[in-house]
């Protein structure tokens, strides 16, 4: 129930992000028993349907888990105990590969970045060249905690110059907002979610395993996220376990919309409106934390030292309905991220700016009210 009738809730996170109607609808079909060929085709459709997003001749495995089940999919079937894997941690996420490492007992080999930059090619390469043992190299495509886009393609030509290491990339909140090419970057695995890029609710995960990776399978154990098995029976559309079938058609409604548009077509929007949120947040006078290699699928700006960036979090939910995240960690109450990931439109991100500008405005930060909406029209029209 809405605590006021006139305020209504609108996602501006970096996930969950917003639904569409039609998308949700699609997910009401309930009393549905997936050992049928009807459901079968449905999860070969989708798999058809993820394919181009990935960039990747091989179809990707859908599993029922958020995100983070995925990359543990990854780890598990392409690690073994002891094997050395190098990661990238520039935030929370690369946080997550080394906690996901250390768990699984991989030799962890950490370069760690500061919050708000990007990996250096050069660097990654010499960990490499200084490990030549390394099995894997972990890192994000976007670090959704701080709204740096890491350089994917060049990351992964300079870890190709050096080693075959496999290349895992969690992708999570880079598919639909941003290219991502597995095959033409060789890349090894690549790791998505539902709640991020495909505007589905949260409890599906989509990964993608290379040629070169399908061949160099752990032999630890393992049991529900076993790639293996998994793969033999979704080539034939069936799953291993029981899945999230309302997803699953929710997942179908929006690979449809998103495909008339396409990968290159998806990218391109969202760079778009990644351009718009950094013009607004340099009309209301807000810095964006990452001075290099800003995000398509989200903008961290920076508050003045003087605001409680919590504050600003919940006076625009509270107030406006407008959910953004705030930062984490070291960054908690000093940023503000405003999402503008999967399927969001103009009049979203227009709302989204002008929630920003009002809650700014009610917590004393002086600026002209709707310079940041303007310059977001501006990029827009
Ligand atoms: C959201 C996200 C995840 C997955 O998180 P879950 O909560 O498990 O769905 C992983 N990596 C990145 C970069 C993300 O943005």
């Amino acid at each position: 129930m809405r605590e006021n009738p006139f305020v209504k809730p609108r996602l501006f996170c970096p996930g969950p992000t917003p639904v569409p109607l039609e998308i949700s609808t699609a997910g009401l079909q309930t009393n549905v028993y997936h050992r049928t060929d009807a459901f079968r085709q449905i999860v070969l459709d989708c798999r058809r349907l993820l394919q181009p997003f990935f960039g990747s001749a091989e179809a990707p495995l859908i599993l029922s888990s958020s995100g983070t089940g995925a990359l543990e999919a990854a780890l598990v079937n392409l690690t073994d105990v002891g094997d050395k894997i190098l990661v990238i941690n520039g935030g929370k996420f690369g946080e997550r590969w080394e906690k996901l490492g250390q768990a699984y007992q991989c030799k962890v080999i950490r370069y760690t970045i500061p919050w708000g930059t990007a990996p250096d090619a050069a660097v990654v390469k010499k960990h490499l060249q200084d490990n030549p043992d390394c099995k894997a190299v972990f890192f994000q495509g976007n670090e959704t905690s701080t709204g740096v886009a890491y350089p994917v393609k060049e990351l992964a030509a300079a870890i190709r110059s050096v080693s075959d290491a496999l290349i895992v990339v969690d992708a999570v909140s880079s598919l639909v907002a941003q290219l991502i090419e597995m095959d033409n970057w060789d890349l090894d695995a690549v790791v998505a979610g539902s709640q991020k890029g495909f505007g589905i609710p949260p409890g599906l995960s989509f990964v993608s395993l290379s040629k070169r990776a399908w061949t160099q399978l752990s032999k630890r154990p393992k049991f529900y996220f076993d790639l293996a098995k998994e793969k033999s029976g979704q080539d034939k559309g069936e799953t291993a376990w029981t899945p999230a079938t309302t997803l699953i058609f929710s997942l179908k409604a929006a690979l449809e919309t998103l495909s008339a548009l396409g990968p290159k077509g998806c990218d391109e929007y969202h760079a778009r409106m990644a351009k718009a949120c950094r013009n607004a947040a340099e009309a209301i006078g807000l810095p964006l934390l990452a001075q290099s290699h800003p995000s398509q699928a989200l903008t961290a700006v920076r508050l003045p030292d003087s605001m409680d960036g919590s504050a600003l979090v919940k006076t625009c939910r509270d107030r406006y309905g407008a959910i953004f995240a705030g930062g984490q960690d070291q960054l908690k109450g000093k940023i503000i991220r405003i999402a503008h990931l999967g399927l969001v439109d103009h009049l979203d991100l227009i709302g989204a700016i002008a929630a920003l500008e009002m809650g700014l405005h009610n917590l004393g930060y002086s600026h002209a009210l709707g310079s940041g909406t303007a310059a977001a029209m501006r990029t827009l029209a």
